[in-house]
């Protein structure tokens, strides 16, 4: 793993400004920087996820054998930087960071011909159901089942924090088909349109204000056998496939330096109650320079966890090392953030950050979404595994114990 750009990667860096500048529109942006959620709208994101999809960009983790780009760790890690520092929206990866490559190693090649290229396209946007009212972290305990009744499977039960449901057209999901053995050996990995009769669900707000989730319920929902990915009851192997690109495959600091940034920026602008700049105040300078350090430290753990994915190696503990990091210090850099807008951080608008609407946000603009984030990232130590489920894997498989 080399840590300085070479010529090439300052090439396609250049490329990619010129990609952003050329292409995301000032409209795209102001949408995208009056939101608080790790989600841009559908609307907006879906419109950013197009062009991304037309260039070929946007499943930019794909070997080209998928018909992606082929990028090596440091082409993505360029173009995770670039598109944080100018805020492009977050568009809905669950498509091409989970689904595909599960469809691509357990799928059948009529799954792989129907989903890999309307994922490529963003023609669907789909969701993950997977946690229930009584199976999250112990996810094994999940209880929506699904009985096979000739070609078809006839599925019943609740999900619960699914993330973009009420705008997902199609979920993967997690059901019981058998209660013998052990509880892993009864799970399967199907696929269900989400316009299915049956399928109905019901909006959970976040602290933010945000509509993120939803508790999906399910009502004989009928779908065909065709929809299973990899062997009936063998789901759990699918699920734990799943996982480590889940964990291994988000990258953190992009978006943590993007908010390091800006912090330094606030400072520059906001006063100190003694009249001075923030940025020139010793106290709080201290508390930035300690997390910058910190979230360089978390930076290059990341590239070795992506090193290890390129490379065809199970990044193991390391992924849970770096969601660990990334989440807590993301956490840290919110509170941060608010500390430096002050009193403007007391303001709760949740209409304010709806795109087009009309009110006035009572303080400046660069304070608009800072509490708002500061709530929304508090579940960031919760999904994709809590960090009690990190520490506990650490300490298993690094410190042996
Ligand atoms: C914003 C958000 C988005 C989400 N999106 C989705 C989604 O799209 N699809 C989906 O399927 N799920 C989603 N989830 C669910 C998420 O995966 C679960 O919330 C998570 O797995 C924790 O499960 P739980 O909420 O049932 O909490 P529990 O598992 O009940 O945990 C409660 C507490 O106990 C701790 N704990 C649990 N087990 C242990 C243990 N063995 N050792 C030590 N401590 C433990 C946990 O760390 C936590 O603090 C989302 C959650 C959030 C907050």
């Amino acid at each position: 793993m080399h840590l300085k750009l070479s010529s090439e990667d300052m090439a396609f860096q250049e490329e990619v400004r010129d990609f952003l500048n050329n292409n995301l529109s000032d409209d795209l942006k102001q949408k995208s920087s009056i939101q608080a959620s790790i989600r841009t709208d559908p609307d907006t994101a879906g419109q950013w996820a197009k062009i991304l999809g037309k260039k070929g960009w946007l499943a930019y983790t794909w070997p080209t054998s998928m018909g992606g780009p082929g990028w090596d760790i440091v082409k993505r890690y360029i173009f995770e930087s670039e598109c944080a520092l100018v805020g492009a929206p977050a568009v809905n990866t669950m498509g091409f960071r989970m689904i595909g490559p599960i469809i691509d190693k357990f799928g059948t090649q009529e799954q792989k011909d129907f989903y890999l290229p309307r994922i490529l396209m963003h023609d669907d946007s789909w969701c993950q159901g997977y946690s229930e009212p009584g199976a999250g972290s112990d996810l094994a305990s999940l209880q929506t089942k699904a009985v096979p009744d000739g070609d078809d499977y006839v599925i019943n039960g609740t999900k619960i924090w699914t993330t973009g449901a009420h705008y997902a057209n199609r979920c993967f999901c997690l059901v019981r088909t058998s209660t013998d053995g052990k509880k892993q050996e009864g799970i399967s990995f199907v696929l269900i349109d989400m316009d299915t009769p049956g399928v109905d669900g019901q909006p959970i707000l976040m602290i933010s204000g945000d509509h993120e989730l939803n508790q999906v319920f399910f009502d004989d929902v009928r779908i065909p056998k065709s929809n299973l990915v990899g062997e009936e009851n063998d789901g759990w192997t699918v699920a734990k496939y799943l996982l480590e690109f889940e964990r291994g495959a988000i990258a953190y600091t992009p978006t943590l330096n993007a908010g390091l940034r800006s912090i330094e920026e606030i400072a520059s602008i906001e006063l100190t109650g003694h009249g001075d700049r923030l940025i020139d105040d010793p106290g709080f300078i201290k508390k930035l320079r300690d997390l910058e350090i910190r979230v360089m430290a978390a930076e290059f753990t990341e590239k070795r966890a992506m090193s290890a994915l390129s490379t065809g190696q199970n990044p193991g503990a390391k992924s849970s090392m770096y969601k660990l990091m990334g989440s807590e210090l993301g956490q840290e850099i919110a509170e941060l953030k608010m500390e430096a807008v002050g009193h403007y951080a007391l303001p709760f608008l949740p209409e304010s950050r709806v795109p087009g609407n009309n009110i006035t946000y009572p303080g400046p603009e660069h304070t608009r979404t800072v509490t708002a984030k500061y709530l929304n990232g508090r579940a960031s130590t919760i999904y994709a595994g809590s960090s009690e489920v990190q520490r506990t894997i650490l300490s298993k498989q690094v410190l042996g114990l």
